[in-house]
């Protein structure tokens, strides 16, 4: 067999230490499971009592242009037409969909460290990748990525705030990079964390998206929606590319379950920012203990915080975190915020 060189690199990915328990069936129960971003609460009731009322139709196939869906988002971001939003099995596949619409070859560019997604995407899809640091305060560095970009770039994907630094650019930072961008690169804001931004002027991001033709904000219901079992993911973006992305989604790609629960959770986000105003509350509480006990860390506008802590300080009193070493801080740990008794035992590791 001959196989593309381009996938000689790859490996499975390695899932955190909760995933793994759980498919091996250990018991977890007494973990705090901190590693993967994840809500600490199970789906609104609304979504679930959609979810409910479905499953006895799931002999059928859904609707394969997952209208509902689609009017649901359009309803949540002012100006969105229905025919602006792009759907996937999770924002991932919203992501490698975008590249898909790209001449083939050339480079993406985005900083790092980010999410792991990233290069794996280009390198199935025989991109070359081209990582930009982040500067020394672990900030996007909107100048070193324009200065990135050459004749070769298809794409540069911003993850905003960042996995796993939580910084963040402002929306007019984020307008800067979009000017400073050639109009024939994309550029991918991957706003899988923008419910827990609490800069009210980040508010409003998706007119970016519609305004430009080479704009497209990415985001999830994995993450605030509390849905990441479920994967659905969605974009918006100027007509062009929503009307490309369609030409390459497989048909049925959000499954029944996923449609009908995103569209309920959607439907009633009023109760998803309440729980995304909790994270942030708890983020706080877990940063002042963070600076109370003297361990550096980086602030964040994500649902997590990187700590230089390690992983197996806390595993030691029963909290599961993402290791730093596979997220390029090595010695430091990404701690999800979790439930009050989840980030309770994490203040209690560092005394
Ligand atoms: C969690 C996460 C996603 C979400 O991926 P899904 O496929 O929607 O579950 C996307 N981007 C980043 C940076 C993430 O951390």
């Amino acid at each position: 067999m001959n196989f593309r060189r381009e996938l000689d690199p790859l490996r499975p990915y390695v899932p955190p230490k909760s995933w793994r328990m759980a498919a091996e069936g250990t018991d977890e129960n007494n973990y705090a499971k901190l590693t993967s971003n994840e809500l600490a609460f199970g789906p609104l009731p609304e979504a679930i009592e959609a979810l409910t009322e479905v499953l006895p139709r799931a002999n059928r196939y859904p609707d394969s242009h997952v209208s509902r869906l689609r009017q649901a988002v359009a309803d949540a971001n002012p100006g969105t037409d229905p025919g602006n939003v792009l759907v996937g099995n999770g924002s991932s596949e919203v992501l490698f969909n975008a590249l898909q619409l790209l001449p083939p070859g050339g480079e993406i560019v985005f900083p790092w460290p980010s999410f792991s997604l990233y290069p794996t995407i280009c390198a199935i899809l025989s991109m070359t990748a081209r990582p930009v640091p982040l500067d020394e305060g672990n900030g996007m560095d909107v100048e070193a990525l324009l200065a990135a970009v050459g004749p070769e770039t298809r794409a540069m994907i911003v993850c905003n705030p960042n996995n796993p630094s939580g910084t963040y650019l402002t929306l007019d930072e984020v307008r800067a990079l979009a000017d400073g961008l050639p109009d024939g690169v994309l550029l991918i804001l991957d706003e899988a964390y923008v419910e827990f931004v609490d800069d009210p002027t980040y508010e409003g991001s998706h007119e970016l998206a519609l305004e430009r033709e080479n704009v497209l904000a990415a985001r999830t219901f994995s993450k605030a929606h509390g849905l990441a079992g479920l994967r659905v993911g969605y974009g918006i973006a100027s007509d062009p590319i929503a009307d490309y992305a369609e030409r390459v989604r497989f048909p049925v790609s959000v499954n029944l379950a996923a449609q009908v629960a995103a569209t309920a959770s959607m439907l009633a986000r009023e109760k998803v920012r309440e729980r995304a105003r909790f994270v942030i509350g708890e983020r706080k509480r877990l940063q002042d203990a963070f600076e109370g006990a003297r361990l550096p860390f980086i602030p964040s506008q994500g649902n997590f915080i990187m700590v230089r802590f390690e992983a197996a300080d806390f595993e030691r009193v029963g909290v599961l975190v993402r290791e730093g070493d596979a997220l390029g801080y090595p010695g430091w740990s990404r701690v999800t915020v979790g439930d009050t008794w989840e980030n309770d035992r994490v203040i209690g590791a560092l005394s």
